[in-house]
């Protein structure tokens, strides 16, 4: 075995251990998914302003184009990530649950590269502003799921001190591997991606964390930071959530972000592997963020993996390619089964951000009838945030925003471990995700009053 540059394992307080299921998927080889037909690249890939179109119907495009311009600071650019034909700039379904506007391209199945698209020299060779720029002509955005523009992670404000790079290699969700997949077939990207944003940051330290049940990744990884300066490798006890960036950064710095801080308040900006190994592919090739790891996973598909996917596929394409559905799904959800989102339909694009599509079949997806709560403090002592679930919850469900806003309900980070824990089965999240909409709300109006 490799010797890893640190030995002892981090983790935080509270936190649960959900089963993880990794193993329908983890030892399966990626696959490559076969090339689409039709790519639908909404104006939304991001968290941000939307792009606004640059093509029109009937257009020709290349892979990597530009398709979709940023408006704003906070806003990323959209590329083709096939050639062929614009068949439509309209408002399609996106995952989000609405229709947004997006550049629907017909492939013409040859893949021909936009020839503006080049490699880019040695890294060390670019000015921190340089390397900024690149990352943000490439789209790229953070591929743990948060998609907030990387450009904006890496610009850090003058009077913050940033001296240290983590990246995010947890994959704390139960079901997927697209991460620990990645960290296994490209160890030497992820590390030169860490390289790189350690340069854009003058930072001399860069820490890449992952999870102990990921034994061969951090092999990997280990093997390709072997002998760089300032790189180490941390291993991470396995529980969720540990890949939420405040938990990391307190097991891996022993640093806290204050509440309504920052990472980069406690010294740190935190980057995912794929938007690591992204940031290294594009100084590589040149090529924008066009594709990205999927897991196709749960008991209602017939052979889960994780697949390479083009960013437009539509997510039934991935669920056919994986054999299709094995029985009937109760439920689609985007992401893990802890944190992601419950899809209305299977006909929406592959986005940025799309870690996983999880199938699940009614069985699987079953949540028991909540019952009264019996003040056991479960859910209290598994909360990353040291918050207190029931309470928070009990006044949602009784609109008494200003003790939600008492108790730091804007705290909570919606890991969910609260209500995975309760015997009660209480869907104490979900209470507390109102209180949260409701509590900015109430800010919202306060300072409009104060204002005029
Ligand atoms: S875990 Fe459930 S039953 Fe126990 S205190 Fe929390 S909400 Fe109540
Ligand atoms: S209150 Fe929020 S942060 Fe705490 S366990 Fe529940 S969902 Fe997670």
């Amino acid at each position: 075995m490799f010797d890893l540059q640190k030995t002892e394992i981090c983790s935080f307080r509270g936190g649960i251990h959900p089963p993880y299921n990794k193993e329908l998927t983890n030892a399966v080889p990626v696959r490559e998914a076969k090339e689409p037909a039709v790519v639908t690249i909404p104006m939304s890939l991001h968290i941000g302003a939307p792009c606004k179109p640059v093509v029109k119907k009937g257009d020709t495009v290349l892979m990597g184009q530009m398709v979709g311009e940023a408006t704003g600071f906070v806003s990323s650019p959209v590329h083709a990530s096939v050639s062929g034909t614009v068949k439509a700039v309209e408002e399609r379904p996106h995952p989000n649950g609405n229709n947004v506007l997006s550049v629907v391209i017909e492939s013409d199945g040859k893949d021909t590269v936009d020839p503006s698209i080049k490699p880019y020299e040695d890294f060390t060779s670019y000015s921190s502003k340089e390397i900024i720029d690149i990352i943000k002509n490439a789209g790229i955005v953070g591929m743990g799921g948060a998609t907030f523009p990387t450009h904006v992670k890496l610009t850090v404000s003058p009077d913050k001190h940033v001296d240290t790079v983590i990246l995010n290699g947890a994959e704390c969700e139960p079901y997927l591997t697209a991460d620990d997949h990645l960290m296994q077939d490209s160890p030497e990207r992820v590390v030169k991606g860490l390289q790189i944003a350690m340069r854009a940051l003058n930072v001399q330290k860069g820490v890449i964390a992952i999870e102990t049940n990921k034994p061969e990744a951090i092999q990997a990884v280990s093997k390709a930071a072997e002998g760089l300066q300032g790189i180490e490798v941390q291993k991470l006890a396995t529980k969720y959530p540990q890949g939420a960036e405040k938990q990391l950064i307190t097991a891996v710095t022993g640093r806290e972000v204050p509440a309504g801080g920052l990472p980069a308040d406690a010294g740190v900006v935190v980057m995912n592997v794929g938007t690591a190994n992204q940031v290294a592919l594009t100084f590589e090739t040149g090529m924008p963020l066009i594709s990205r790891y999927v897991t196709c996973t749960g008991d209602a598909v017939k052979s889960p993996c994780t697949m390479k996917v083009k960013v437009g596929t539509p997510y039934q394409e991935v669920i056919d390619q994986c054999g299709g559905f094995s029985q009937p799904a109760a439920k689609v959800i985007s992401g893990g089964p802890m944190m992601g989102v419950a899809m209305q339909r299977t006909d929406v694009p592959v986005m940025k951000g799309t870690s996983g599509i999880l199938c699940l079949s009614k069985e699987a997806a079953y949540i028991p009838q909540p019952s009264a709560c019996i003040r056991c403090g479960r859910c209290a002592s598994v909360c990353p945030i040291h918050l207190q679930p029931f309470l928070i919850s009990a006044f949602a469900q009784k609109k008494r925003w200003d003790r939600c806003e008492e108790f730091h309900a804007l705290d909570c980070i919606e890991c969910g471990s609260c209500s995975y824990i309760c015997p009660a089965k209480r869907t104490i999240v979900s209470s507390i995700r109102v209180g949260k909409r409701q509590v900015q709300a109430e800010r919202k109006k306060r300072a409009v009053k104060n204002n005029g």
